[in-house]
């Protein structure tokens, strides 16, 4: 099986237009390029497909898979930076109730990765799951998935069950569970 990168972006921006369009969010401007795997300042995310992964068919220390916790191909990649753009358009920022609320959240609850220096970073990747694997958010980290919900009220845009999403990849599956049942 060959994972066309360009291909696979393509889609990447689909799904995320289509979930921001669905949660009324303006779109950010999407631009291929930049230092690092993705960047967002202001409205606008840009992304790396060179450095992005193909995804981990038999996993043995890297992980990526789209729609997996752990997901550095181009499909996570723009998910995660669209997570950056909607903590921006939702503005809670400038709400500290709703950002206290986040803080504290992010303290009671399991990481979606490895990559959560800070509560941006936290945001921005269980924004990613929540676009990309709603259902495996939802089962896996309650307390997130609500916040995602009822405080800002978005709505997820896939219903595919994760079981489903993450099929093809027998390794991933047992994992997925594993994360729910920690
Ligand atoms: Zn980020």
């Amino acid at each position: 099986m060959t994972f066309n990168k360009q291909e696979a972006a393509d889609i990447a921006h689909d799904k995320c237009v289509d979930f921001l369009e669905l949660n009324g969010i303006r779109l950010p401007e999407f631009k291929e390029g930049c230092k690092n795997y993705g960047e967002y300042h202001r409205g606008l995310v840009r992304y790396n497909i060179a450095r992005s992964s193909v995804p981990a068919l038999n996993p043995v220390r890297r992980w990526s898979y789209p729609g997996y916790k752990a997901d550095r191909t181009i499909y996570g990649i723009i998910a995660h930076e669209c997570g950056h753009h909607i903590w921006f358009e939702k503005t809670v920022f400038f709400n500290r109730k709703q950002w206290g609320k986040w803080v504290e959240i992010t303290k009671t609850t399991k990481r979606i990765s490895s990559y959560e220096p800070n509560y941006h970073e936290s945001f921005a990747e269980t924004s990613r799951l929540f676009i990309l694997n709603p259902t495996l958010l939802k089962e896996a980290v309650p307390g997130r998935y609500d916040f995602l919900t009822q405080e800002l009220e978005l709505k997820p845009s896939i219903d595919r069950h994760w079981t489903k999403i993450l099929k093809d990849s027998p390794k991933h599956l047992t994992a997925a569970q594993n994360w729910i049942n920690k």
